[in-house]
């Protein structure tokens, strides 16, 4: 339907009610006008009439005619009427304006014909003569009883045609001055109207856009201010509501952002409506790219989407764990639950994630080092195992082969020993570190550096090895457990003489930044293949087996240094280049 505005409806409505009262007033005045008008016309003719029929009672008709004529002339000219004496018979022998003699029989005429029954004719006729409608007023004039002849008078109604005309002029002039009023009048009050209800309409708009603050200000009549104050109730209420709701909505976001365990949130149709970050990380996907759209768009992990649809269905909790083939593995453990309406209807499902990579891993780890370290110590138990049943069952064995026996036995031991060592060592420092019970102390590490260095030095020269290290000028002051720092780099500098070639040099450098300061053990020669590196400080990780047994190795010094590292809150790394040389760099942060 076409909508108009409210103040041409008015207008329209009004304008519709003035003319129906228009016409009203006008065929009422018209009606009454004429009949008012007629009325005296009327009576003015009758007195006419009556004046000149007293003049022509007196006169003897039979033989003054021509009088009678004349008596009509004069009044008629002086009283501006037209008046005609007719006889019984319908002659006419006397008119104002005509000459009797030349007018036909009068006698049919309707109130001539009413005159001579003995009544007062009256009729109303149009004459074609003056283009008006004339009245006639006629007259019995007695004589002794006897009815002697007729008188007429007439007049043009044309004065009371022209008076309605004016009158109706009037009155539709009126008229349109009225309704022009009234139009100004409707204008202003359907603006009044329309004003405050356009105001509401506006606030309303803002309100349903978002604009909470929007109110509408109270208009003076009484039935919009009770619209408006409904409507600013509404907003009220409705801000309120949106207040509490975003406040509930934020908190849930700060939890849900705050929690390390990842949640994920699905409606019936398997599409994304809840992920905070932590299962955006655990999961390898963008939060906000995944946010409404499906999780078989998101997500390519098959048990995962199985678990989803899983929790949809599930009537209490569901759990299972998936692996996801990631750069690195990711294990996750999954608990899934349907999400219900108030009516009890399901409306998506809510999972909840647990990275359990780091369990699965050091479980993994514990493993290969339960395997590893069984493996260790079955090689020289094995052999010690094997001299002794030798010793025991060759009664007759020589002097030589036992000597022999005997020092592969003390060879044995010592390696068993240095074996239960490191792992003590290990164990010790990852207990201690666990516990904060590393105990530091300031020390310079100008000078432990400098001490290695020289406990080192006999061993190098076996080698030809030259260990080349310049103090620096100023003490190095750091808080580090002295003893351990310099089991670190020593482990370090004995790598480098162990693994390093013949008649090369080992550079000890201490490098001072602002927050910290790094010791770097360089040697010249062999250098380690890059896919060793990134394996190398793991426990009982060796690159060649045979070789780092040879030497006495247990696989378990660079992972005592990072230890050690770790518990002085440092790090340690490696920078190698296969062919020419290795830099083992031990990073401490320096005391605040
Ligand atoms: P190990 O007791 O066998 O020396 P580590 O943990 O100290 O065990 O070292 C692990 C492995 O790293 C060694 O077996 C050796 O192959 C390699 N490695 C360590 N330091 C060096 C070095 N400076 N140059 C070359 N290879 C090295």
């Amino acid at each position: 339907m076409k909508q108009r505005k409210l103040a041409w409806r008015i207008y329209l409505y009004f304008l519709i009610s003035a003319l129906f009262a228009i016409s009203a007033v006008l065929t009422n005045t018209v009606y009454s006008m004429r009949q008012y008008h007629k009325n005296e016309v009327m009576k003015d003719l009758e007195i006419r009439a009556r004046i000149v029929a007293e003049d022509v009672a007196r006169l003897q008709l039979e033989s003054e005619r021509s009088k009678a004529d004349d008596i009509c002339k004069n009044i008629g000219r002086t009283s501006m009427t037209r008046i005609t004496v007719i006889l019984p018979d319908g002659k006419v022998i006397g008119d104002s304006d005509r000459d009797p003699s030349m007018m036909p029989n009068h006698g049919d005429r309707e109130e001539v014909r009413k005159a001579l029954g003995g009544a007062t004719g009256y009729s109303i006729r149009y004459s074609e003569t003056i283009h008006s409608a004339l009245m006639y007023i006629a007259l019995p004039i007695k004589k002794d009883g006897m009815l002697v002849a007729v008188i007429r008078a007439s007049l043009p109604l044309t004065m009371v045609d022209w008076s309605i005309n004016v009158a109706i002029r009037h009155i539709l002039a009126g008229s349109i001055i009225v309704a022009l009023l009234f139009a100004l009048i409707t204008f202003h009050l359907s603006k009044s109207v329309s004003r405050p209800l356009e105001n509401i309409r506006e606030v309303a708009y803002r309100l349903a856009l978002g604009d909470l603050a929007a109110r509408v200000v109270l208009p003076e009549d009484e039935e919009t201010a009770s619209l408006a104050k409904a409507i600013n109730k509404m907003a009220d209420q409705l801000s309120i509501r949106i207040n509490t709701i975003s406040k509930q909505n934020n908190e849930m976001e700060a939890v849900l952002s705050g929690m390390t365990d990842g949640v994920l949130t699905v409606d019936r149709n398997e599409h994304i409506m809840r992920i905070n970050a932590a299962a955006g990380i655990m999961l390898g996907v963008s939060v906000d790219a995944s946010r409404g759209r499906s999780m078989q768009e998101v997500i390519r992990n098959s048990d995962l989407l199985k678990f989803a649809s899983d929790s949809l269905k599930a009537t209490g909790i569901v759990e299972t764990e998936v692996t996801l083939y990631l750069e690195q593995d990711r294990y996750l453990q999954l608990h899934g639950t349907a999400l219900k309406d108030h009516a009890g209807a399901n409306i998506g499902a809510l999972i909840v994630i647990n990275d359990i990579t780091s369990i699965r891993k050091l479980e993994q780890v514990r493993r290969d080092f339960v395997a590893n370290a069984s493996h260790e110590l079955k090689t020289p138990v094995t052999a010690l195992k094997g001299c002794i049943e030798t010793l025991e069952e060759s009664a007759n064995l020589h002097k030589d082969d036992i000597a022999r026996f005997v020092s592969m036995m003390a060879r044995h031991t010592i390696r068993l020993q240095s074996i239960i060592e490191d792992l003590l060592s290990l164990s010790e420092i990852e207990h201690d570190t666990s516990k904060g019970r590393i105990l530091r102390e300031q020390a310079d590490l100008a000078v432990i550096v400098a001490k290695v260095a020289d406990y080192h030095e006999n061993q190098a020269a076996k080698k030809a090895i030259k260990i080349i290290y310049i103090q620096p000028a100023h003490p190095v002051l750091t808080d580090v457990n002295v003893a351990l720092m310099e089991q670190a780099i020593g482990n370090l500098v004995d790598n480098a003489i162990k693994y390093g070639t013949e008649g090369k040099s080992i550079r000890l450098s201490i490098r001072r930044g602002n927050t910290h300061v790094s010791i770097d053990v360089a040697d010249e020669w062999p250098g380690i293949e890059k896919k060793h590196l990134p394996r190398i400080f793991e426990r009982f990780y060796r690159i060649d087996q045979a070789r780092s047994r040879a030497m006495g190795g247990t696989g378990l010094g660079l992972s005592i240094v990072r230890h050690i590292a770790l518990a002085h809150n440092g790090d340690v790394s490696v920078t190698s280049v296969y062919g020419q040389g290795s830099t083992f760099t031990i990073t401490l942060p320096l005391p605040k």
